[in-house]
C-alpha cells in the first residue's frame, strides 16, 4: 500500500484579485456618489517598451473595469528628465487626478529615484516615494506598495495569521523585499531577510513558516528545502527561453510539501494591479477628506 501524499492548496490570484477589485469599485461608487466626481488615476509612460506596454494597457484597462477615471499620458523614449518633471507637477496639482503613477524601468538617462521623489506623496499608489516608504517603516498609516500589499492579502486568503509564525522574505528591494518584510513585521511575525549575500538559504528556508520569494531567478528555491505545511507566496516572474513565465519557487516539487502556494503565473501578479486601484480609492477619499 502506498500513502497518498498530499498536495498544498494552490492561491489563485485571479480569484483573490477580483475580490479586491470589487471591493474597490464599491468605494469608487460610493466616492463618485459622495464627490461627484470618479477617482483618477494617471499612467505615464516613457518610451515603447513591449513589456511596459502591456502592464500600462492592463493597469488603464483594469481603471475603466472598476470606476476609476484614467489620465493617458505617453511621452517619447527621448523625453528629458525636466520635462517628464514638469508633468508631474502638473498632476500634482490636478484635483482630478489621485494617484500617479510612473511606468518602470525608466529610459537610461532618467533618474527614478528624482522621479518618484517628485511624485506628491498623497498621490503615490506605488507606495514607493520615501514618505510613503518611511510611514510604513514607523508604523504609522500611509500608501503601500502594492506587490507586498498583495502578498499580505494571498497570506490572509490562505488561512494564516502571520503572529508569532516564522516569515522569510527573500529578496530587499524597496519595491517587494523590504516593504513584503516590514507589513509581515506588523502582522507580529518573526522576520528574516535573505538575499544574495545569505550564507545558507536552504536552511533559512527549512524554518520559515512563510516563505515570500522575490529574486528573478527562475526555480531558485527548492521544494524540499520547505518546511512541510509552508505557505509559499512566488513573487517571481522569469521569462524561460520557451516564452513562458516561471516563478522563483520550483512549484511541481513545491507542491508535495507546501500547504499552500501560488502560482506563476495567475498568483501574485494580478494582485499587484488589483491593489494599485484599491490604493488609488484610497487615496481619493483621503485627498477628498483632506480638503
Ligand atoms: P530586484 O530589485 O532585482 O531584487 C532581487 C533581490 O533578490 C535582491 O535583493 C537580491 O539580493 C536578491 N537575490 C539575488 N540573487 C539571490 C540569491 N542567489 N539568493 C537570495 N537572494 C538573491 O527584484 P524585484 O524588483 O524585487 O523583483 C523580484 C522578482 O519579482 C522579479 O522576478 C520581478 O519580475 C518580480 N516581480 C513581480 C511582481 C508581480 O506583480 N508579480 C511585481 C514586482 C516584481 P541583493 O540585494 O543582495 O542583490
Amino acid at each position: 500500500m502506498s500513502a497518498e501524499r498530499s498536495v498544498a492548496v494552490v492561491l489563485d490570484g485571479k480569484v483573490v484579485a477580483a475580490k479586491v477589485r470589487a471591493e474597490a469599485a464599491s468605494r469608487a461608487d460610493a466616492f463618485a456618489a459622495q464627490y461627484g466626481r470618479r477617482p483618477g488615476l494617471a499612467v505615464v509612460q516613457v518610451g515603447d517598451d513591449p513589456a511596459s506596454t502591456v502592464y500600462v494597457r492592463n493597469k488603464r484597462r483594469s481603471c475603466i473595469e472598476i470606476g476609476i477615471e484614467s489620465f493617458a499620458h505617453d511621452l517619447l523614449a527621448t523625453t528629458g528628465e525636466n520635462e517628464l518633471l514638469a508633468l508631474i507637477e502638473i498632476l500634482n496639482n490636478d484635483p482630478h487626478v489621485d494617484g500617479i503613477l510612473v511606468q518602470m524601468p525608466l529610459p537610461k538617462g532618467l533618474d527614478s529615484n528624482r522621479i518618484i521623489d517628485a511624485i506628491d506623496p498623497d498621490k503615490d499608489v506605488d507606495g514607493l516615494h520615501p514618505r510613503n516608504a518611511g510611514l510604513l517603516m514607523v508604523g504609522r498609516p500611509g500608501l503601500r506598495a502594492c506587490t507586498p500589499m498583495g502578498c499580505m492579502r494571498l497570506i490572509h486568503e490562505a488561512g494564516c495569521d502571520p503572529a508569532g509564525k516564522h516569515a522569510l522574505v527573500v529578496g530587499r528591494s524597496i519595491l517587494v523585499g523590504k516593504p513584503m518584510a516590514l507589513l509581515l513585521l506588523e502582522a507580529n511575525a518573526t522576520v528574516t531577510i535573505a538575499h544574495s549575500r545569505t550564507a545558507d538559504l536552504a536552511a533559512t528556508v527549512a524554518s520559515a513558516d512563510i516563505v515570500v520569494a522575490a529574486v528573478g531567478r527562475a526555480h531558485m528555491i527548492k521544494g524540499a528545502w520547505l518546511k512541510p505545511g509552508a505557505v509559499v507566496i512566488d513573487v517571481g516572474t522569469n521569462k524561460g527561453k520557451d516564452g513562458k513565465l516561471t516563478g522563483d519557487v520550483e512549484f511541481e516539487a513545491a507542491l508535495y510539501v507546501a500547504g499552500a502556494i501560488t502560482p506563476v503565473p495567475g498568483g501574485v501578479g494580478p494582485m499587484t494591479i488589483a491593489y494599485l486601484l484599491s490604493n488609488t480609492v484610497a487615496a481619493a477619499l483621503a485627498r477628498a477628506r483632506q480638503l
